[in-house]
């Protein structure tokens, strides 16, 4: 593991250009970035790996129907104002216009194996879980059926500069 002060928006631009070129037809892959993020401590390539696995999900999803994937970088804003606990996150959000995840699908998507797919390995999501609390952040999902589904990255940054 090599873990260094990342620039996520250089590794989100490096992902997307890489998998831009594989995007099926009648899916449309969109980056939007918020400007000067704070650096992270990370390994580019498994967040990479990460980012690639999620969007190839999203596009699983949206196989028959066609669809959008935007993979957005930000500091929400409530992480700008000072907190006494010093906690301090940037975030990535992949989010697609797929079918999207009942709500009690949440809790097993994350467990190894689990897969509503005829040949998934069900292996994804618990790797890039586990490589996102590697790095001290979290992989949440939200969703609800027929709204698509975010899968919203969250790592430790330290505050923004003034
Ligand atoms: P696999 O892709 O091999 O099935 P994953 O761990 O990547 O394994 O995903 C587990 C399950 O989570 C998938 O089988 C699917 O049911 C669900 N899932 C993951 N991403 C999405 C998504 N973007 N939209 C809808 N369902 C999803
Ligand atoms: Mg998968």
């Amino acid at each position: 593991q090599t873990f260094g002060p990342t620039d996520l928006n250089e590794v989100v631009t490096r992902t997307v250009r890489l998998i831009q070129n594989e995007m099926p037809q009648g899916i449309e892959l969109k980056v939007e970035q918020e400007e000067s993020l704070p650096r992270v401590e990370a390994d580019a390539e498994q967040l990479k790996q990460v980012l690639i696995n999620l969007v190839q999900n999203a596009m699983q999803a949206m196989a028959d129907t066609g669809g959008a994937i935007t993979v957005k970088t930000m500091r929400p804003e409530r992480f700008n104002d000072f907190r006494p606990s010093g906690d301090s996150f940037v975030e990535v959000h992949v989010s697609d216009t797929g079918p999207g995840i009942p709500q009690d699908e949440h809790q097993h998507i994350f467990v190894p194996f689990y897969t509503t797919k005829q040949k998934g390995t069900g292996l994804g999501l618990a790797i890039c879980q586990r490589i996102v609390k590697n790095h001290g952040g979290t992989l949440v999902v939200q969703s609800k059926p027929d709204e698509g589904a975010t899968f919203i990255i969250r790592l430790p940054a330290p505050p923004a500069e003034p």
